[in-house]
């Protein structure tokens, strides 16, 4: 996936300003950064649930933020939010289906089977009958991924998946991004956890004030950041 020179405003705020980044295929990139520096608005970018002012993504050679229908996009590159919005009168495996059977077109018996698949992917095999209020905050943003997953798409967005979670329950959640990230999925990850950043990324950016103000492999920069800023972030959270 290619960014190239983004720029983003909102009235006179600006939140991304010149964004490039280039991310190889099954390639990981954490996002980190300080509140409001636009970690949010540009994974949004990336699957055109904002548009860009300027510049340009790329997705191989389909351009995201060209003239294509965002619906498509959408389905190529999934998305998992802090708060996963799960239909609440409908059970995990219902969840799962209603995109394959209302988007892919796929028919009942066909979506139940790969529902179930993407579930059990996600640890959540037996849990297919359950509704949302009987699942816990790590087993529905597995949901969610399970959702996302059935997609078949070929990046994945994370934002903040686990920060509503108590520890336990975000290791069940990094758990499963971690056999994403074994299995090779294209990644891009803005989260709070460093051991996840310094263990499954490929490479790291710091972002502030809508700047990749440094970027580089996960070891490099936690040990030695080289940006005033980047070695101020990475102490306050060491
Ligand atoms: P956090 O770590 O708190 O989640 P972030 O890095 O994800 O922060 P963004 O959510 O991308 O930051 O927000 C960047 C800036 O853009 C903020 O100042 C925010 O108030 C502003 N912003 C984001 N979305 C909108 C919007 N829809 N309308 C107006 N301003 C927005
Ligand atoms: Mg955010």
């Amino acid at each position: 996936m290619r960014i190239d020179d983004v720029y983003k405003s909102y009235g006179d705020e600006r939140v991304l300003h010149g964004v490039s980044l280039e991310i190889g295929r099954g390639d990981v990139e954490v996002l980190v950064g300080p509140s409001g520096s636009g970690k949010s608005t540009l994974l949004r970018c990336l699957n055109r649930l904002t548009e860009v002012d300027e510049g340009h993504i790329f997705l191989g050679d389909v351009e995201v933020t060209g003239d294509t229908d965002p619906d498509e996009i959408r389905q190529q590159i999934g998305m998992v939010f802090q708060d996963i919005n799960l239909f609440a009168h409908l059970t995990a495996r219902k969840n799962v289906m209603l995109g394959l059977q209302k988007v892919r077109g796929m028919g009942e018996a066909e979506a139940r089977d790969r529902a179930d698949a993407e579930l059990a992917r996600v640890g959540l095999g037996d849990q297919a009958d359950s509704y949302p209020a009987q699942l816990s905050g790590g087993q529905k943003q597995r949901v969610g991924i399970a959702r996302a997953l059935a997609m078949d798409p070929k990046v994945m967005l994370f934002d903040e998946p686990t920060s509503a979670l108590d520890p336990e329950l975000s290791n069940e959640v990094l758990a499963v991004m971690r056999e994403l990230v074994d299995d090779g999925m294209t990644m891009v990850v803005v989260t709070h956890e460093m051991r996840f950043a310094r263990g499954a990324a490929s490479s790291i950016s710091f972002l502030e004030g809508g700047e990749i103000v440094e970027r580089g492999p996960p070891d490099r920069m936690f040990d030695d950041p080289r940006h005033e800023r980047t070695k101020r972030f990475f102490e306050s959270i060491s």
